[in-house]
């Protein structure tokens, strides 16, 4: 568990958050506040909504009705900055999405130097200590193809952290990853978390929801079935939905 999860400020308020793609609603009724400095890690089967409802949280898709307020701006108003809410909210990927012809440090400077009009020194050397923090200093200046999954992924970890964000958004940041090569990433998720980052962690890793999680949120069909602690959700479910997934994946 973070120990910085002591503030009753919220940075994320999700309220009322429906999503339909055509008929299909794949979001309904979804309220979730998070707060500063708190690790929400949501679960749920394939299809339930999850990347569905962090695609909304930065506006990678637009919501057909409810609010979400990110440090006080309704993301969802009209003739709203997006390109400002996005530099406050990192996302990291399944897939890492790196740019293949820029080598690592590259890859790290390019977004803080065109969107946050930083100068190349400033971005070179924000990218070398971030790049530091993931355990990735001797590979600066390596291109993605000659790095593991693992270290592609601590890199775009690196770059999401370059852009200062104020709330970070996992979407089953190690699911494309080797198991011997989670760990590494987790164990950079683990830190940011004792660093006091307010994240929200879609994942399929039992251990890092238990271990790290201030909340665990459980959703299913596309609402938030059960949320509680870790030893909450994962020791007494309530739900006989959350019991089942959860039987069925341990
Ligand atoms: P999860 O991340 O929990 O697996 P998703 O949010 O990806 O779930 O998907 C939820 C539902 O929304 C699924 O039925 C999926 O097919 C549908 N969906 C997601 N994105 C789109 C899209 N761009 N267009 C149409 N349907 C989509
Ligand atoms: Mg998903």
């Amino acid at each position: 568990m973070s120990e910085t999860n002591n503030s009753n400020e919220v940075v994320v308020s999700i309220k009322n958050l429906q999503k339909a793609f055509g008929d299909n609603v794949v979001l309904r009724d979804i309220d979730l506040d998070v707060h500063k400095g708190e690790v929400v890690v949501v679960l749920g089967p394939s299809g339930s909504g999850k990347s569905t409802m962090l695609r909304c949280i930065n506006r990678l898709e637009h919501p057909t009705s409810g609010s979400i307020v990110v440090e006080g701006v309704d993301v969802c108003a009209k003739g709203v900055d997006l390109n400002k809410v996005r530099t406050h909210l990192g996302m990291v990927f399944q897939q890492f999405n790196l740019f293949p012809h820029l080598s690592v440090k590259k890859n790290v400077m390019l977004a803080q130097q065109k969107v946050l009009k930083r100068s190349k020194e400033e971005a070179e050397k924000i990218a070398v200590e971030e790049l530091t923090k993931v355990g990735l200093a001797e590979r600066i200046d390596f291109m993605p193809s000659q790095l593991s999954g693992g270290q592609q992924q601590r890199v775009a970890i690196a770059r999401a952290l370059s852009m200062n964000p104020h709330v970070m958004l996992f979407d089953e940041a190690t699911s494309a990853l080797d198991p011997e090569l989670v760990r590494d990433v987790l164990g950079v998720m683990r830190d940011l978390a004792h660093d006091g980052m307010t994240m929200i962690v879609v994942t399929h890793e039992m251990g890092f929801a238990r271990d790290v999680a201030d909340r665990v949120v459980f959703m299913d069909g596309g609402v938030i079935v059960e949320e509680g602690t870790p030893s909450e959700v994962f020791d007494h479910p309530k739900s006989e939905r959350t019991k089942a997934f959860l039987g069925n994946i341990s």
